[in-house]
């Protein structure tokens, strides 16, 4: 059967690639009004929040929301009002729902938990369409990419954090689920031992490699891994100048990025002149100061608020991310008239422990956040063969007892044998620059 709703996303997107910025700010006001209006009539949280909102509004007196608060109200926040919060714990428990559907209706997605608490996202089926358009229109940089890819039979591998409800393993998996006759995409877990990693890559020869630039930096070093893609498409963390060119010396390939998250999908996709332009017809991307001022364009930003204009089901509107970026206004000359952004990236470490064994910050980070109990954490390294764990949690003492069973297994099966301390100390910003690493090296 044809995805009628798929087909009028892919129409609506591909027309939207050929926009003036009249046409665009056109539609992005329609699709905010309808958004707002379908908020207000099903959601108890926004009905209630927009009280003294009349209909002639304009994006910037809607108030801000945050993840905290979206949390807090999330059966309030839902405009199905029939989808609750115990019944979603209940779904998640089983890891053989992950890419599957709640009420064949929605999947469920969790973010990882670097400013606090995991967020829980579901998407409907109009968003999972969306980001699929965005995905198959835009993702590709160059389209000479793209040929080569769908020539060598669209092989796709991921090298991400699988076993989890975490959107790229969720939304490989759901495609996997609706054509399993296809064995076009595979999922590598980022946390097995690197030989299992490489003889997968190895064994399936893929045409597109995606993962988180880190880890992909420290797969590039091992000569066992002979594969040849055609392109490589990093995501999660910042794509550095150094690593990028490393990549692409490696792999002999078209490196790029993209810029999402579970909240809002697909919100910037890479053009050749390496520009990361807004997926404008379906986000609204605004940057803003600490006190939630606009910042001008050219700009760094304290953080972003972003509206999602094609989740019906969780509406993400005026959302506060903690991502620093500088929107752009000034013309691309790839032709496209969107905004586009740079990032500023996580900056975590990548440790290195005995016998020259490096592990990258995004392996570490996603086992702690595994641990339910652990609300903020922080590994510093302290010695080759010593780690001290700082957490803030409702229970530190279980909390801390599960991450070292955890992280003990997790350095086990890497060969290394690390001392793993706690520490009293909650996770903080560094002295002198100010900014917060999850994860980084600090020898006594
Ligand atoms: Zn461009």
């Amino acid at each position: 059967m044809v995805n009628m709703g798929l087909l009028e996303k892919m129409i609506k997107t591909h027309r939207g690639d050929q926009w003036s910025r009249e046409k665009i700010t056109a539609v992005q006001r329609k699709r905010l009004l309808s958004l707002v209006k379908y908020a207000r009539d099903n959601s108890p949280f926004y009905r209630n929040l927009y009280a003294e909102i009349g209909n002639d509004f304009t994006l910037t007196d809607l108030p801000p929301v945050s993840k905290p608060e979206l949390m807090a109200h999330f059966d309030d926040v839902l405009t199905d009002r029939r989808i609750t919060m115990a019944q979603i714990d209940d779904f998640t428990r089983d890891l053989d729902h992950i890419g599957r559907m709640i009420d064949n209706k929605y999947l469920i997605f969790k973010t990882s938990g670097s400013t606090g608490n995991p967020a829980v996202v579901l998407y409907d089926k109009q968003n999972i369409d969306v980001s699929s358009a965005v995905a198959a229109f835009r993702t590709f940089a160059r389209k000479e990419d793209f040929r080569k890819f769908m020539h060598h039979g669209k092989k796709t591998a991921g090298v991400f954090a699988d076993h989890g409800f975490y959107l790229a393993c969720g939304m490989s998996r759901y495609l996997q689920l609706k054509m399993p006759h296809r064995k076009t995409k595979i999922t590598v877990d980022v946390n097995a031992p690197e030989s299992v990693i490489i003889k997968q890559l190895n064994d399936f020869q893929p045409s597109m490699l995606s993962g988180y630039p880190s880890n992909l930096a420290l797969l590039a070093d091992f000569e066992e891994l002979r594969i040849h893609p055609d392109v490589v498409i990093t995501g999660g963390e910042l794509l550095t100048d150094d690593v990028r060119r490393k990549l692409e010396r490696r792999f002999g390939c078209y490196v790029q990025t993209h810029y999402s998250c579970t909240e809002g999908g697909e919100i910037a996709c890479e053009c050749e002149e390496k520009h990361l332009h807004i997926n404008e017809d379906w986000v609204i991307v605004e940057p803003i100061d600490s006190d939630h001022n606009p910042v001008p364009y050219g700009e760094m930003s304290d953080k972003v608020l972003l509206t999602n204009l094609s989740n019906y089901i969780q509406p993400f509107i005026r959302y506060e991310l903690t991502d620093r970026v500088i929107v752009h206004d000034e013309k691309c000359k790839c032709g496209r008239n969107t905004l586009w952004l740079e990032i500023e990236g996580r900056t975590d470490d990548i440790l290195e422990f005995e016998n020259g064994v490096r592990i990258a910050p995004m392996s570490l980070y996603k086992v702690l956040e595994e641990v339910r109990s652990i609300r903020r954490f922080q590994l510093v390294q302290r010695a080759p063969d010593r780690v001290e764990l700082r957490i803030t949690s409702d229970d530190p003492g279980e909390a801390f007892a599960q991450a070292k069973r955890d992280l003990r297994e997790f350095f086990g099966s890497k060969g290394l044998n690390v001392e793993i301390v706690p520490s009293d100390l909650s996770p903080q910003s560094d002295k002198t620059s100010g900014k917060f690493k999850h994860i980084y090296r600090n020898f006594e």
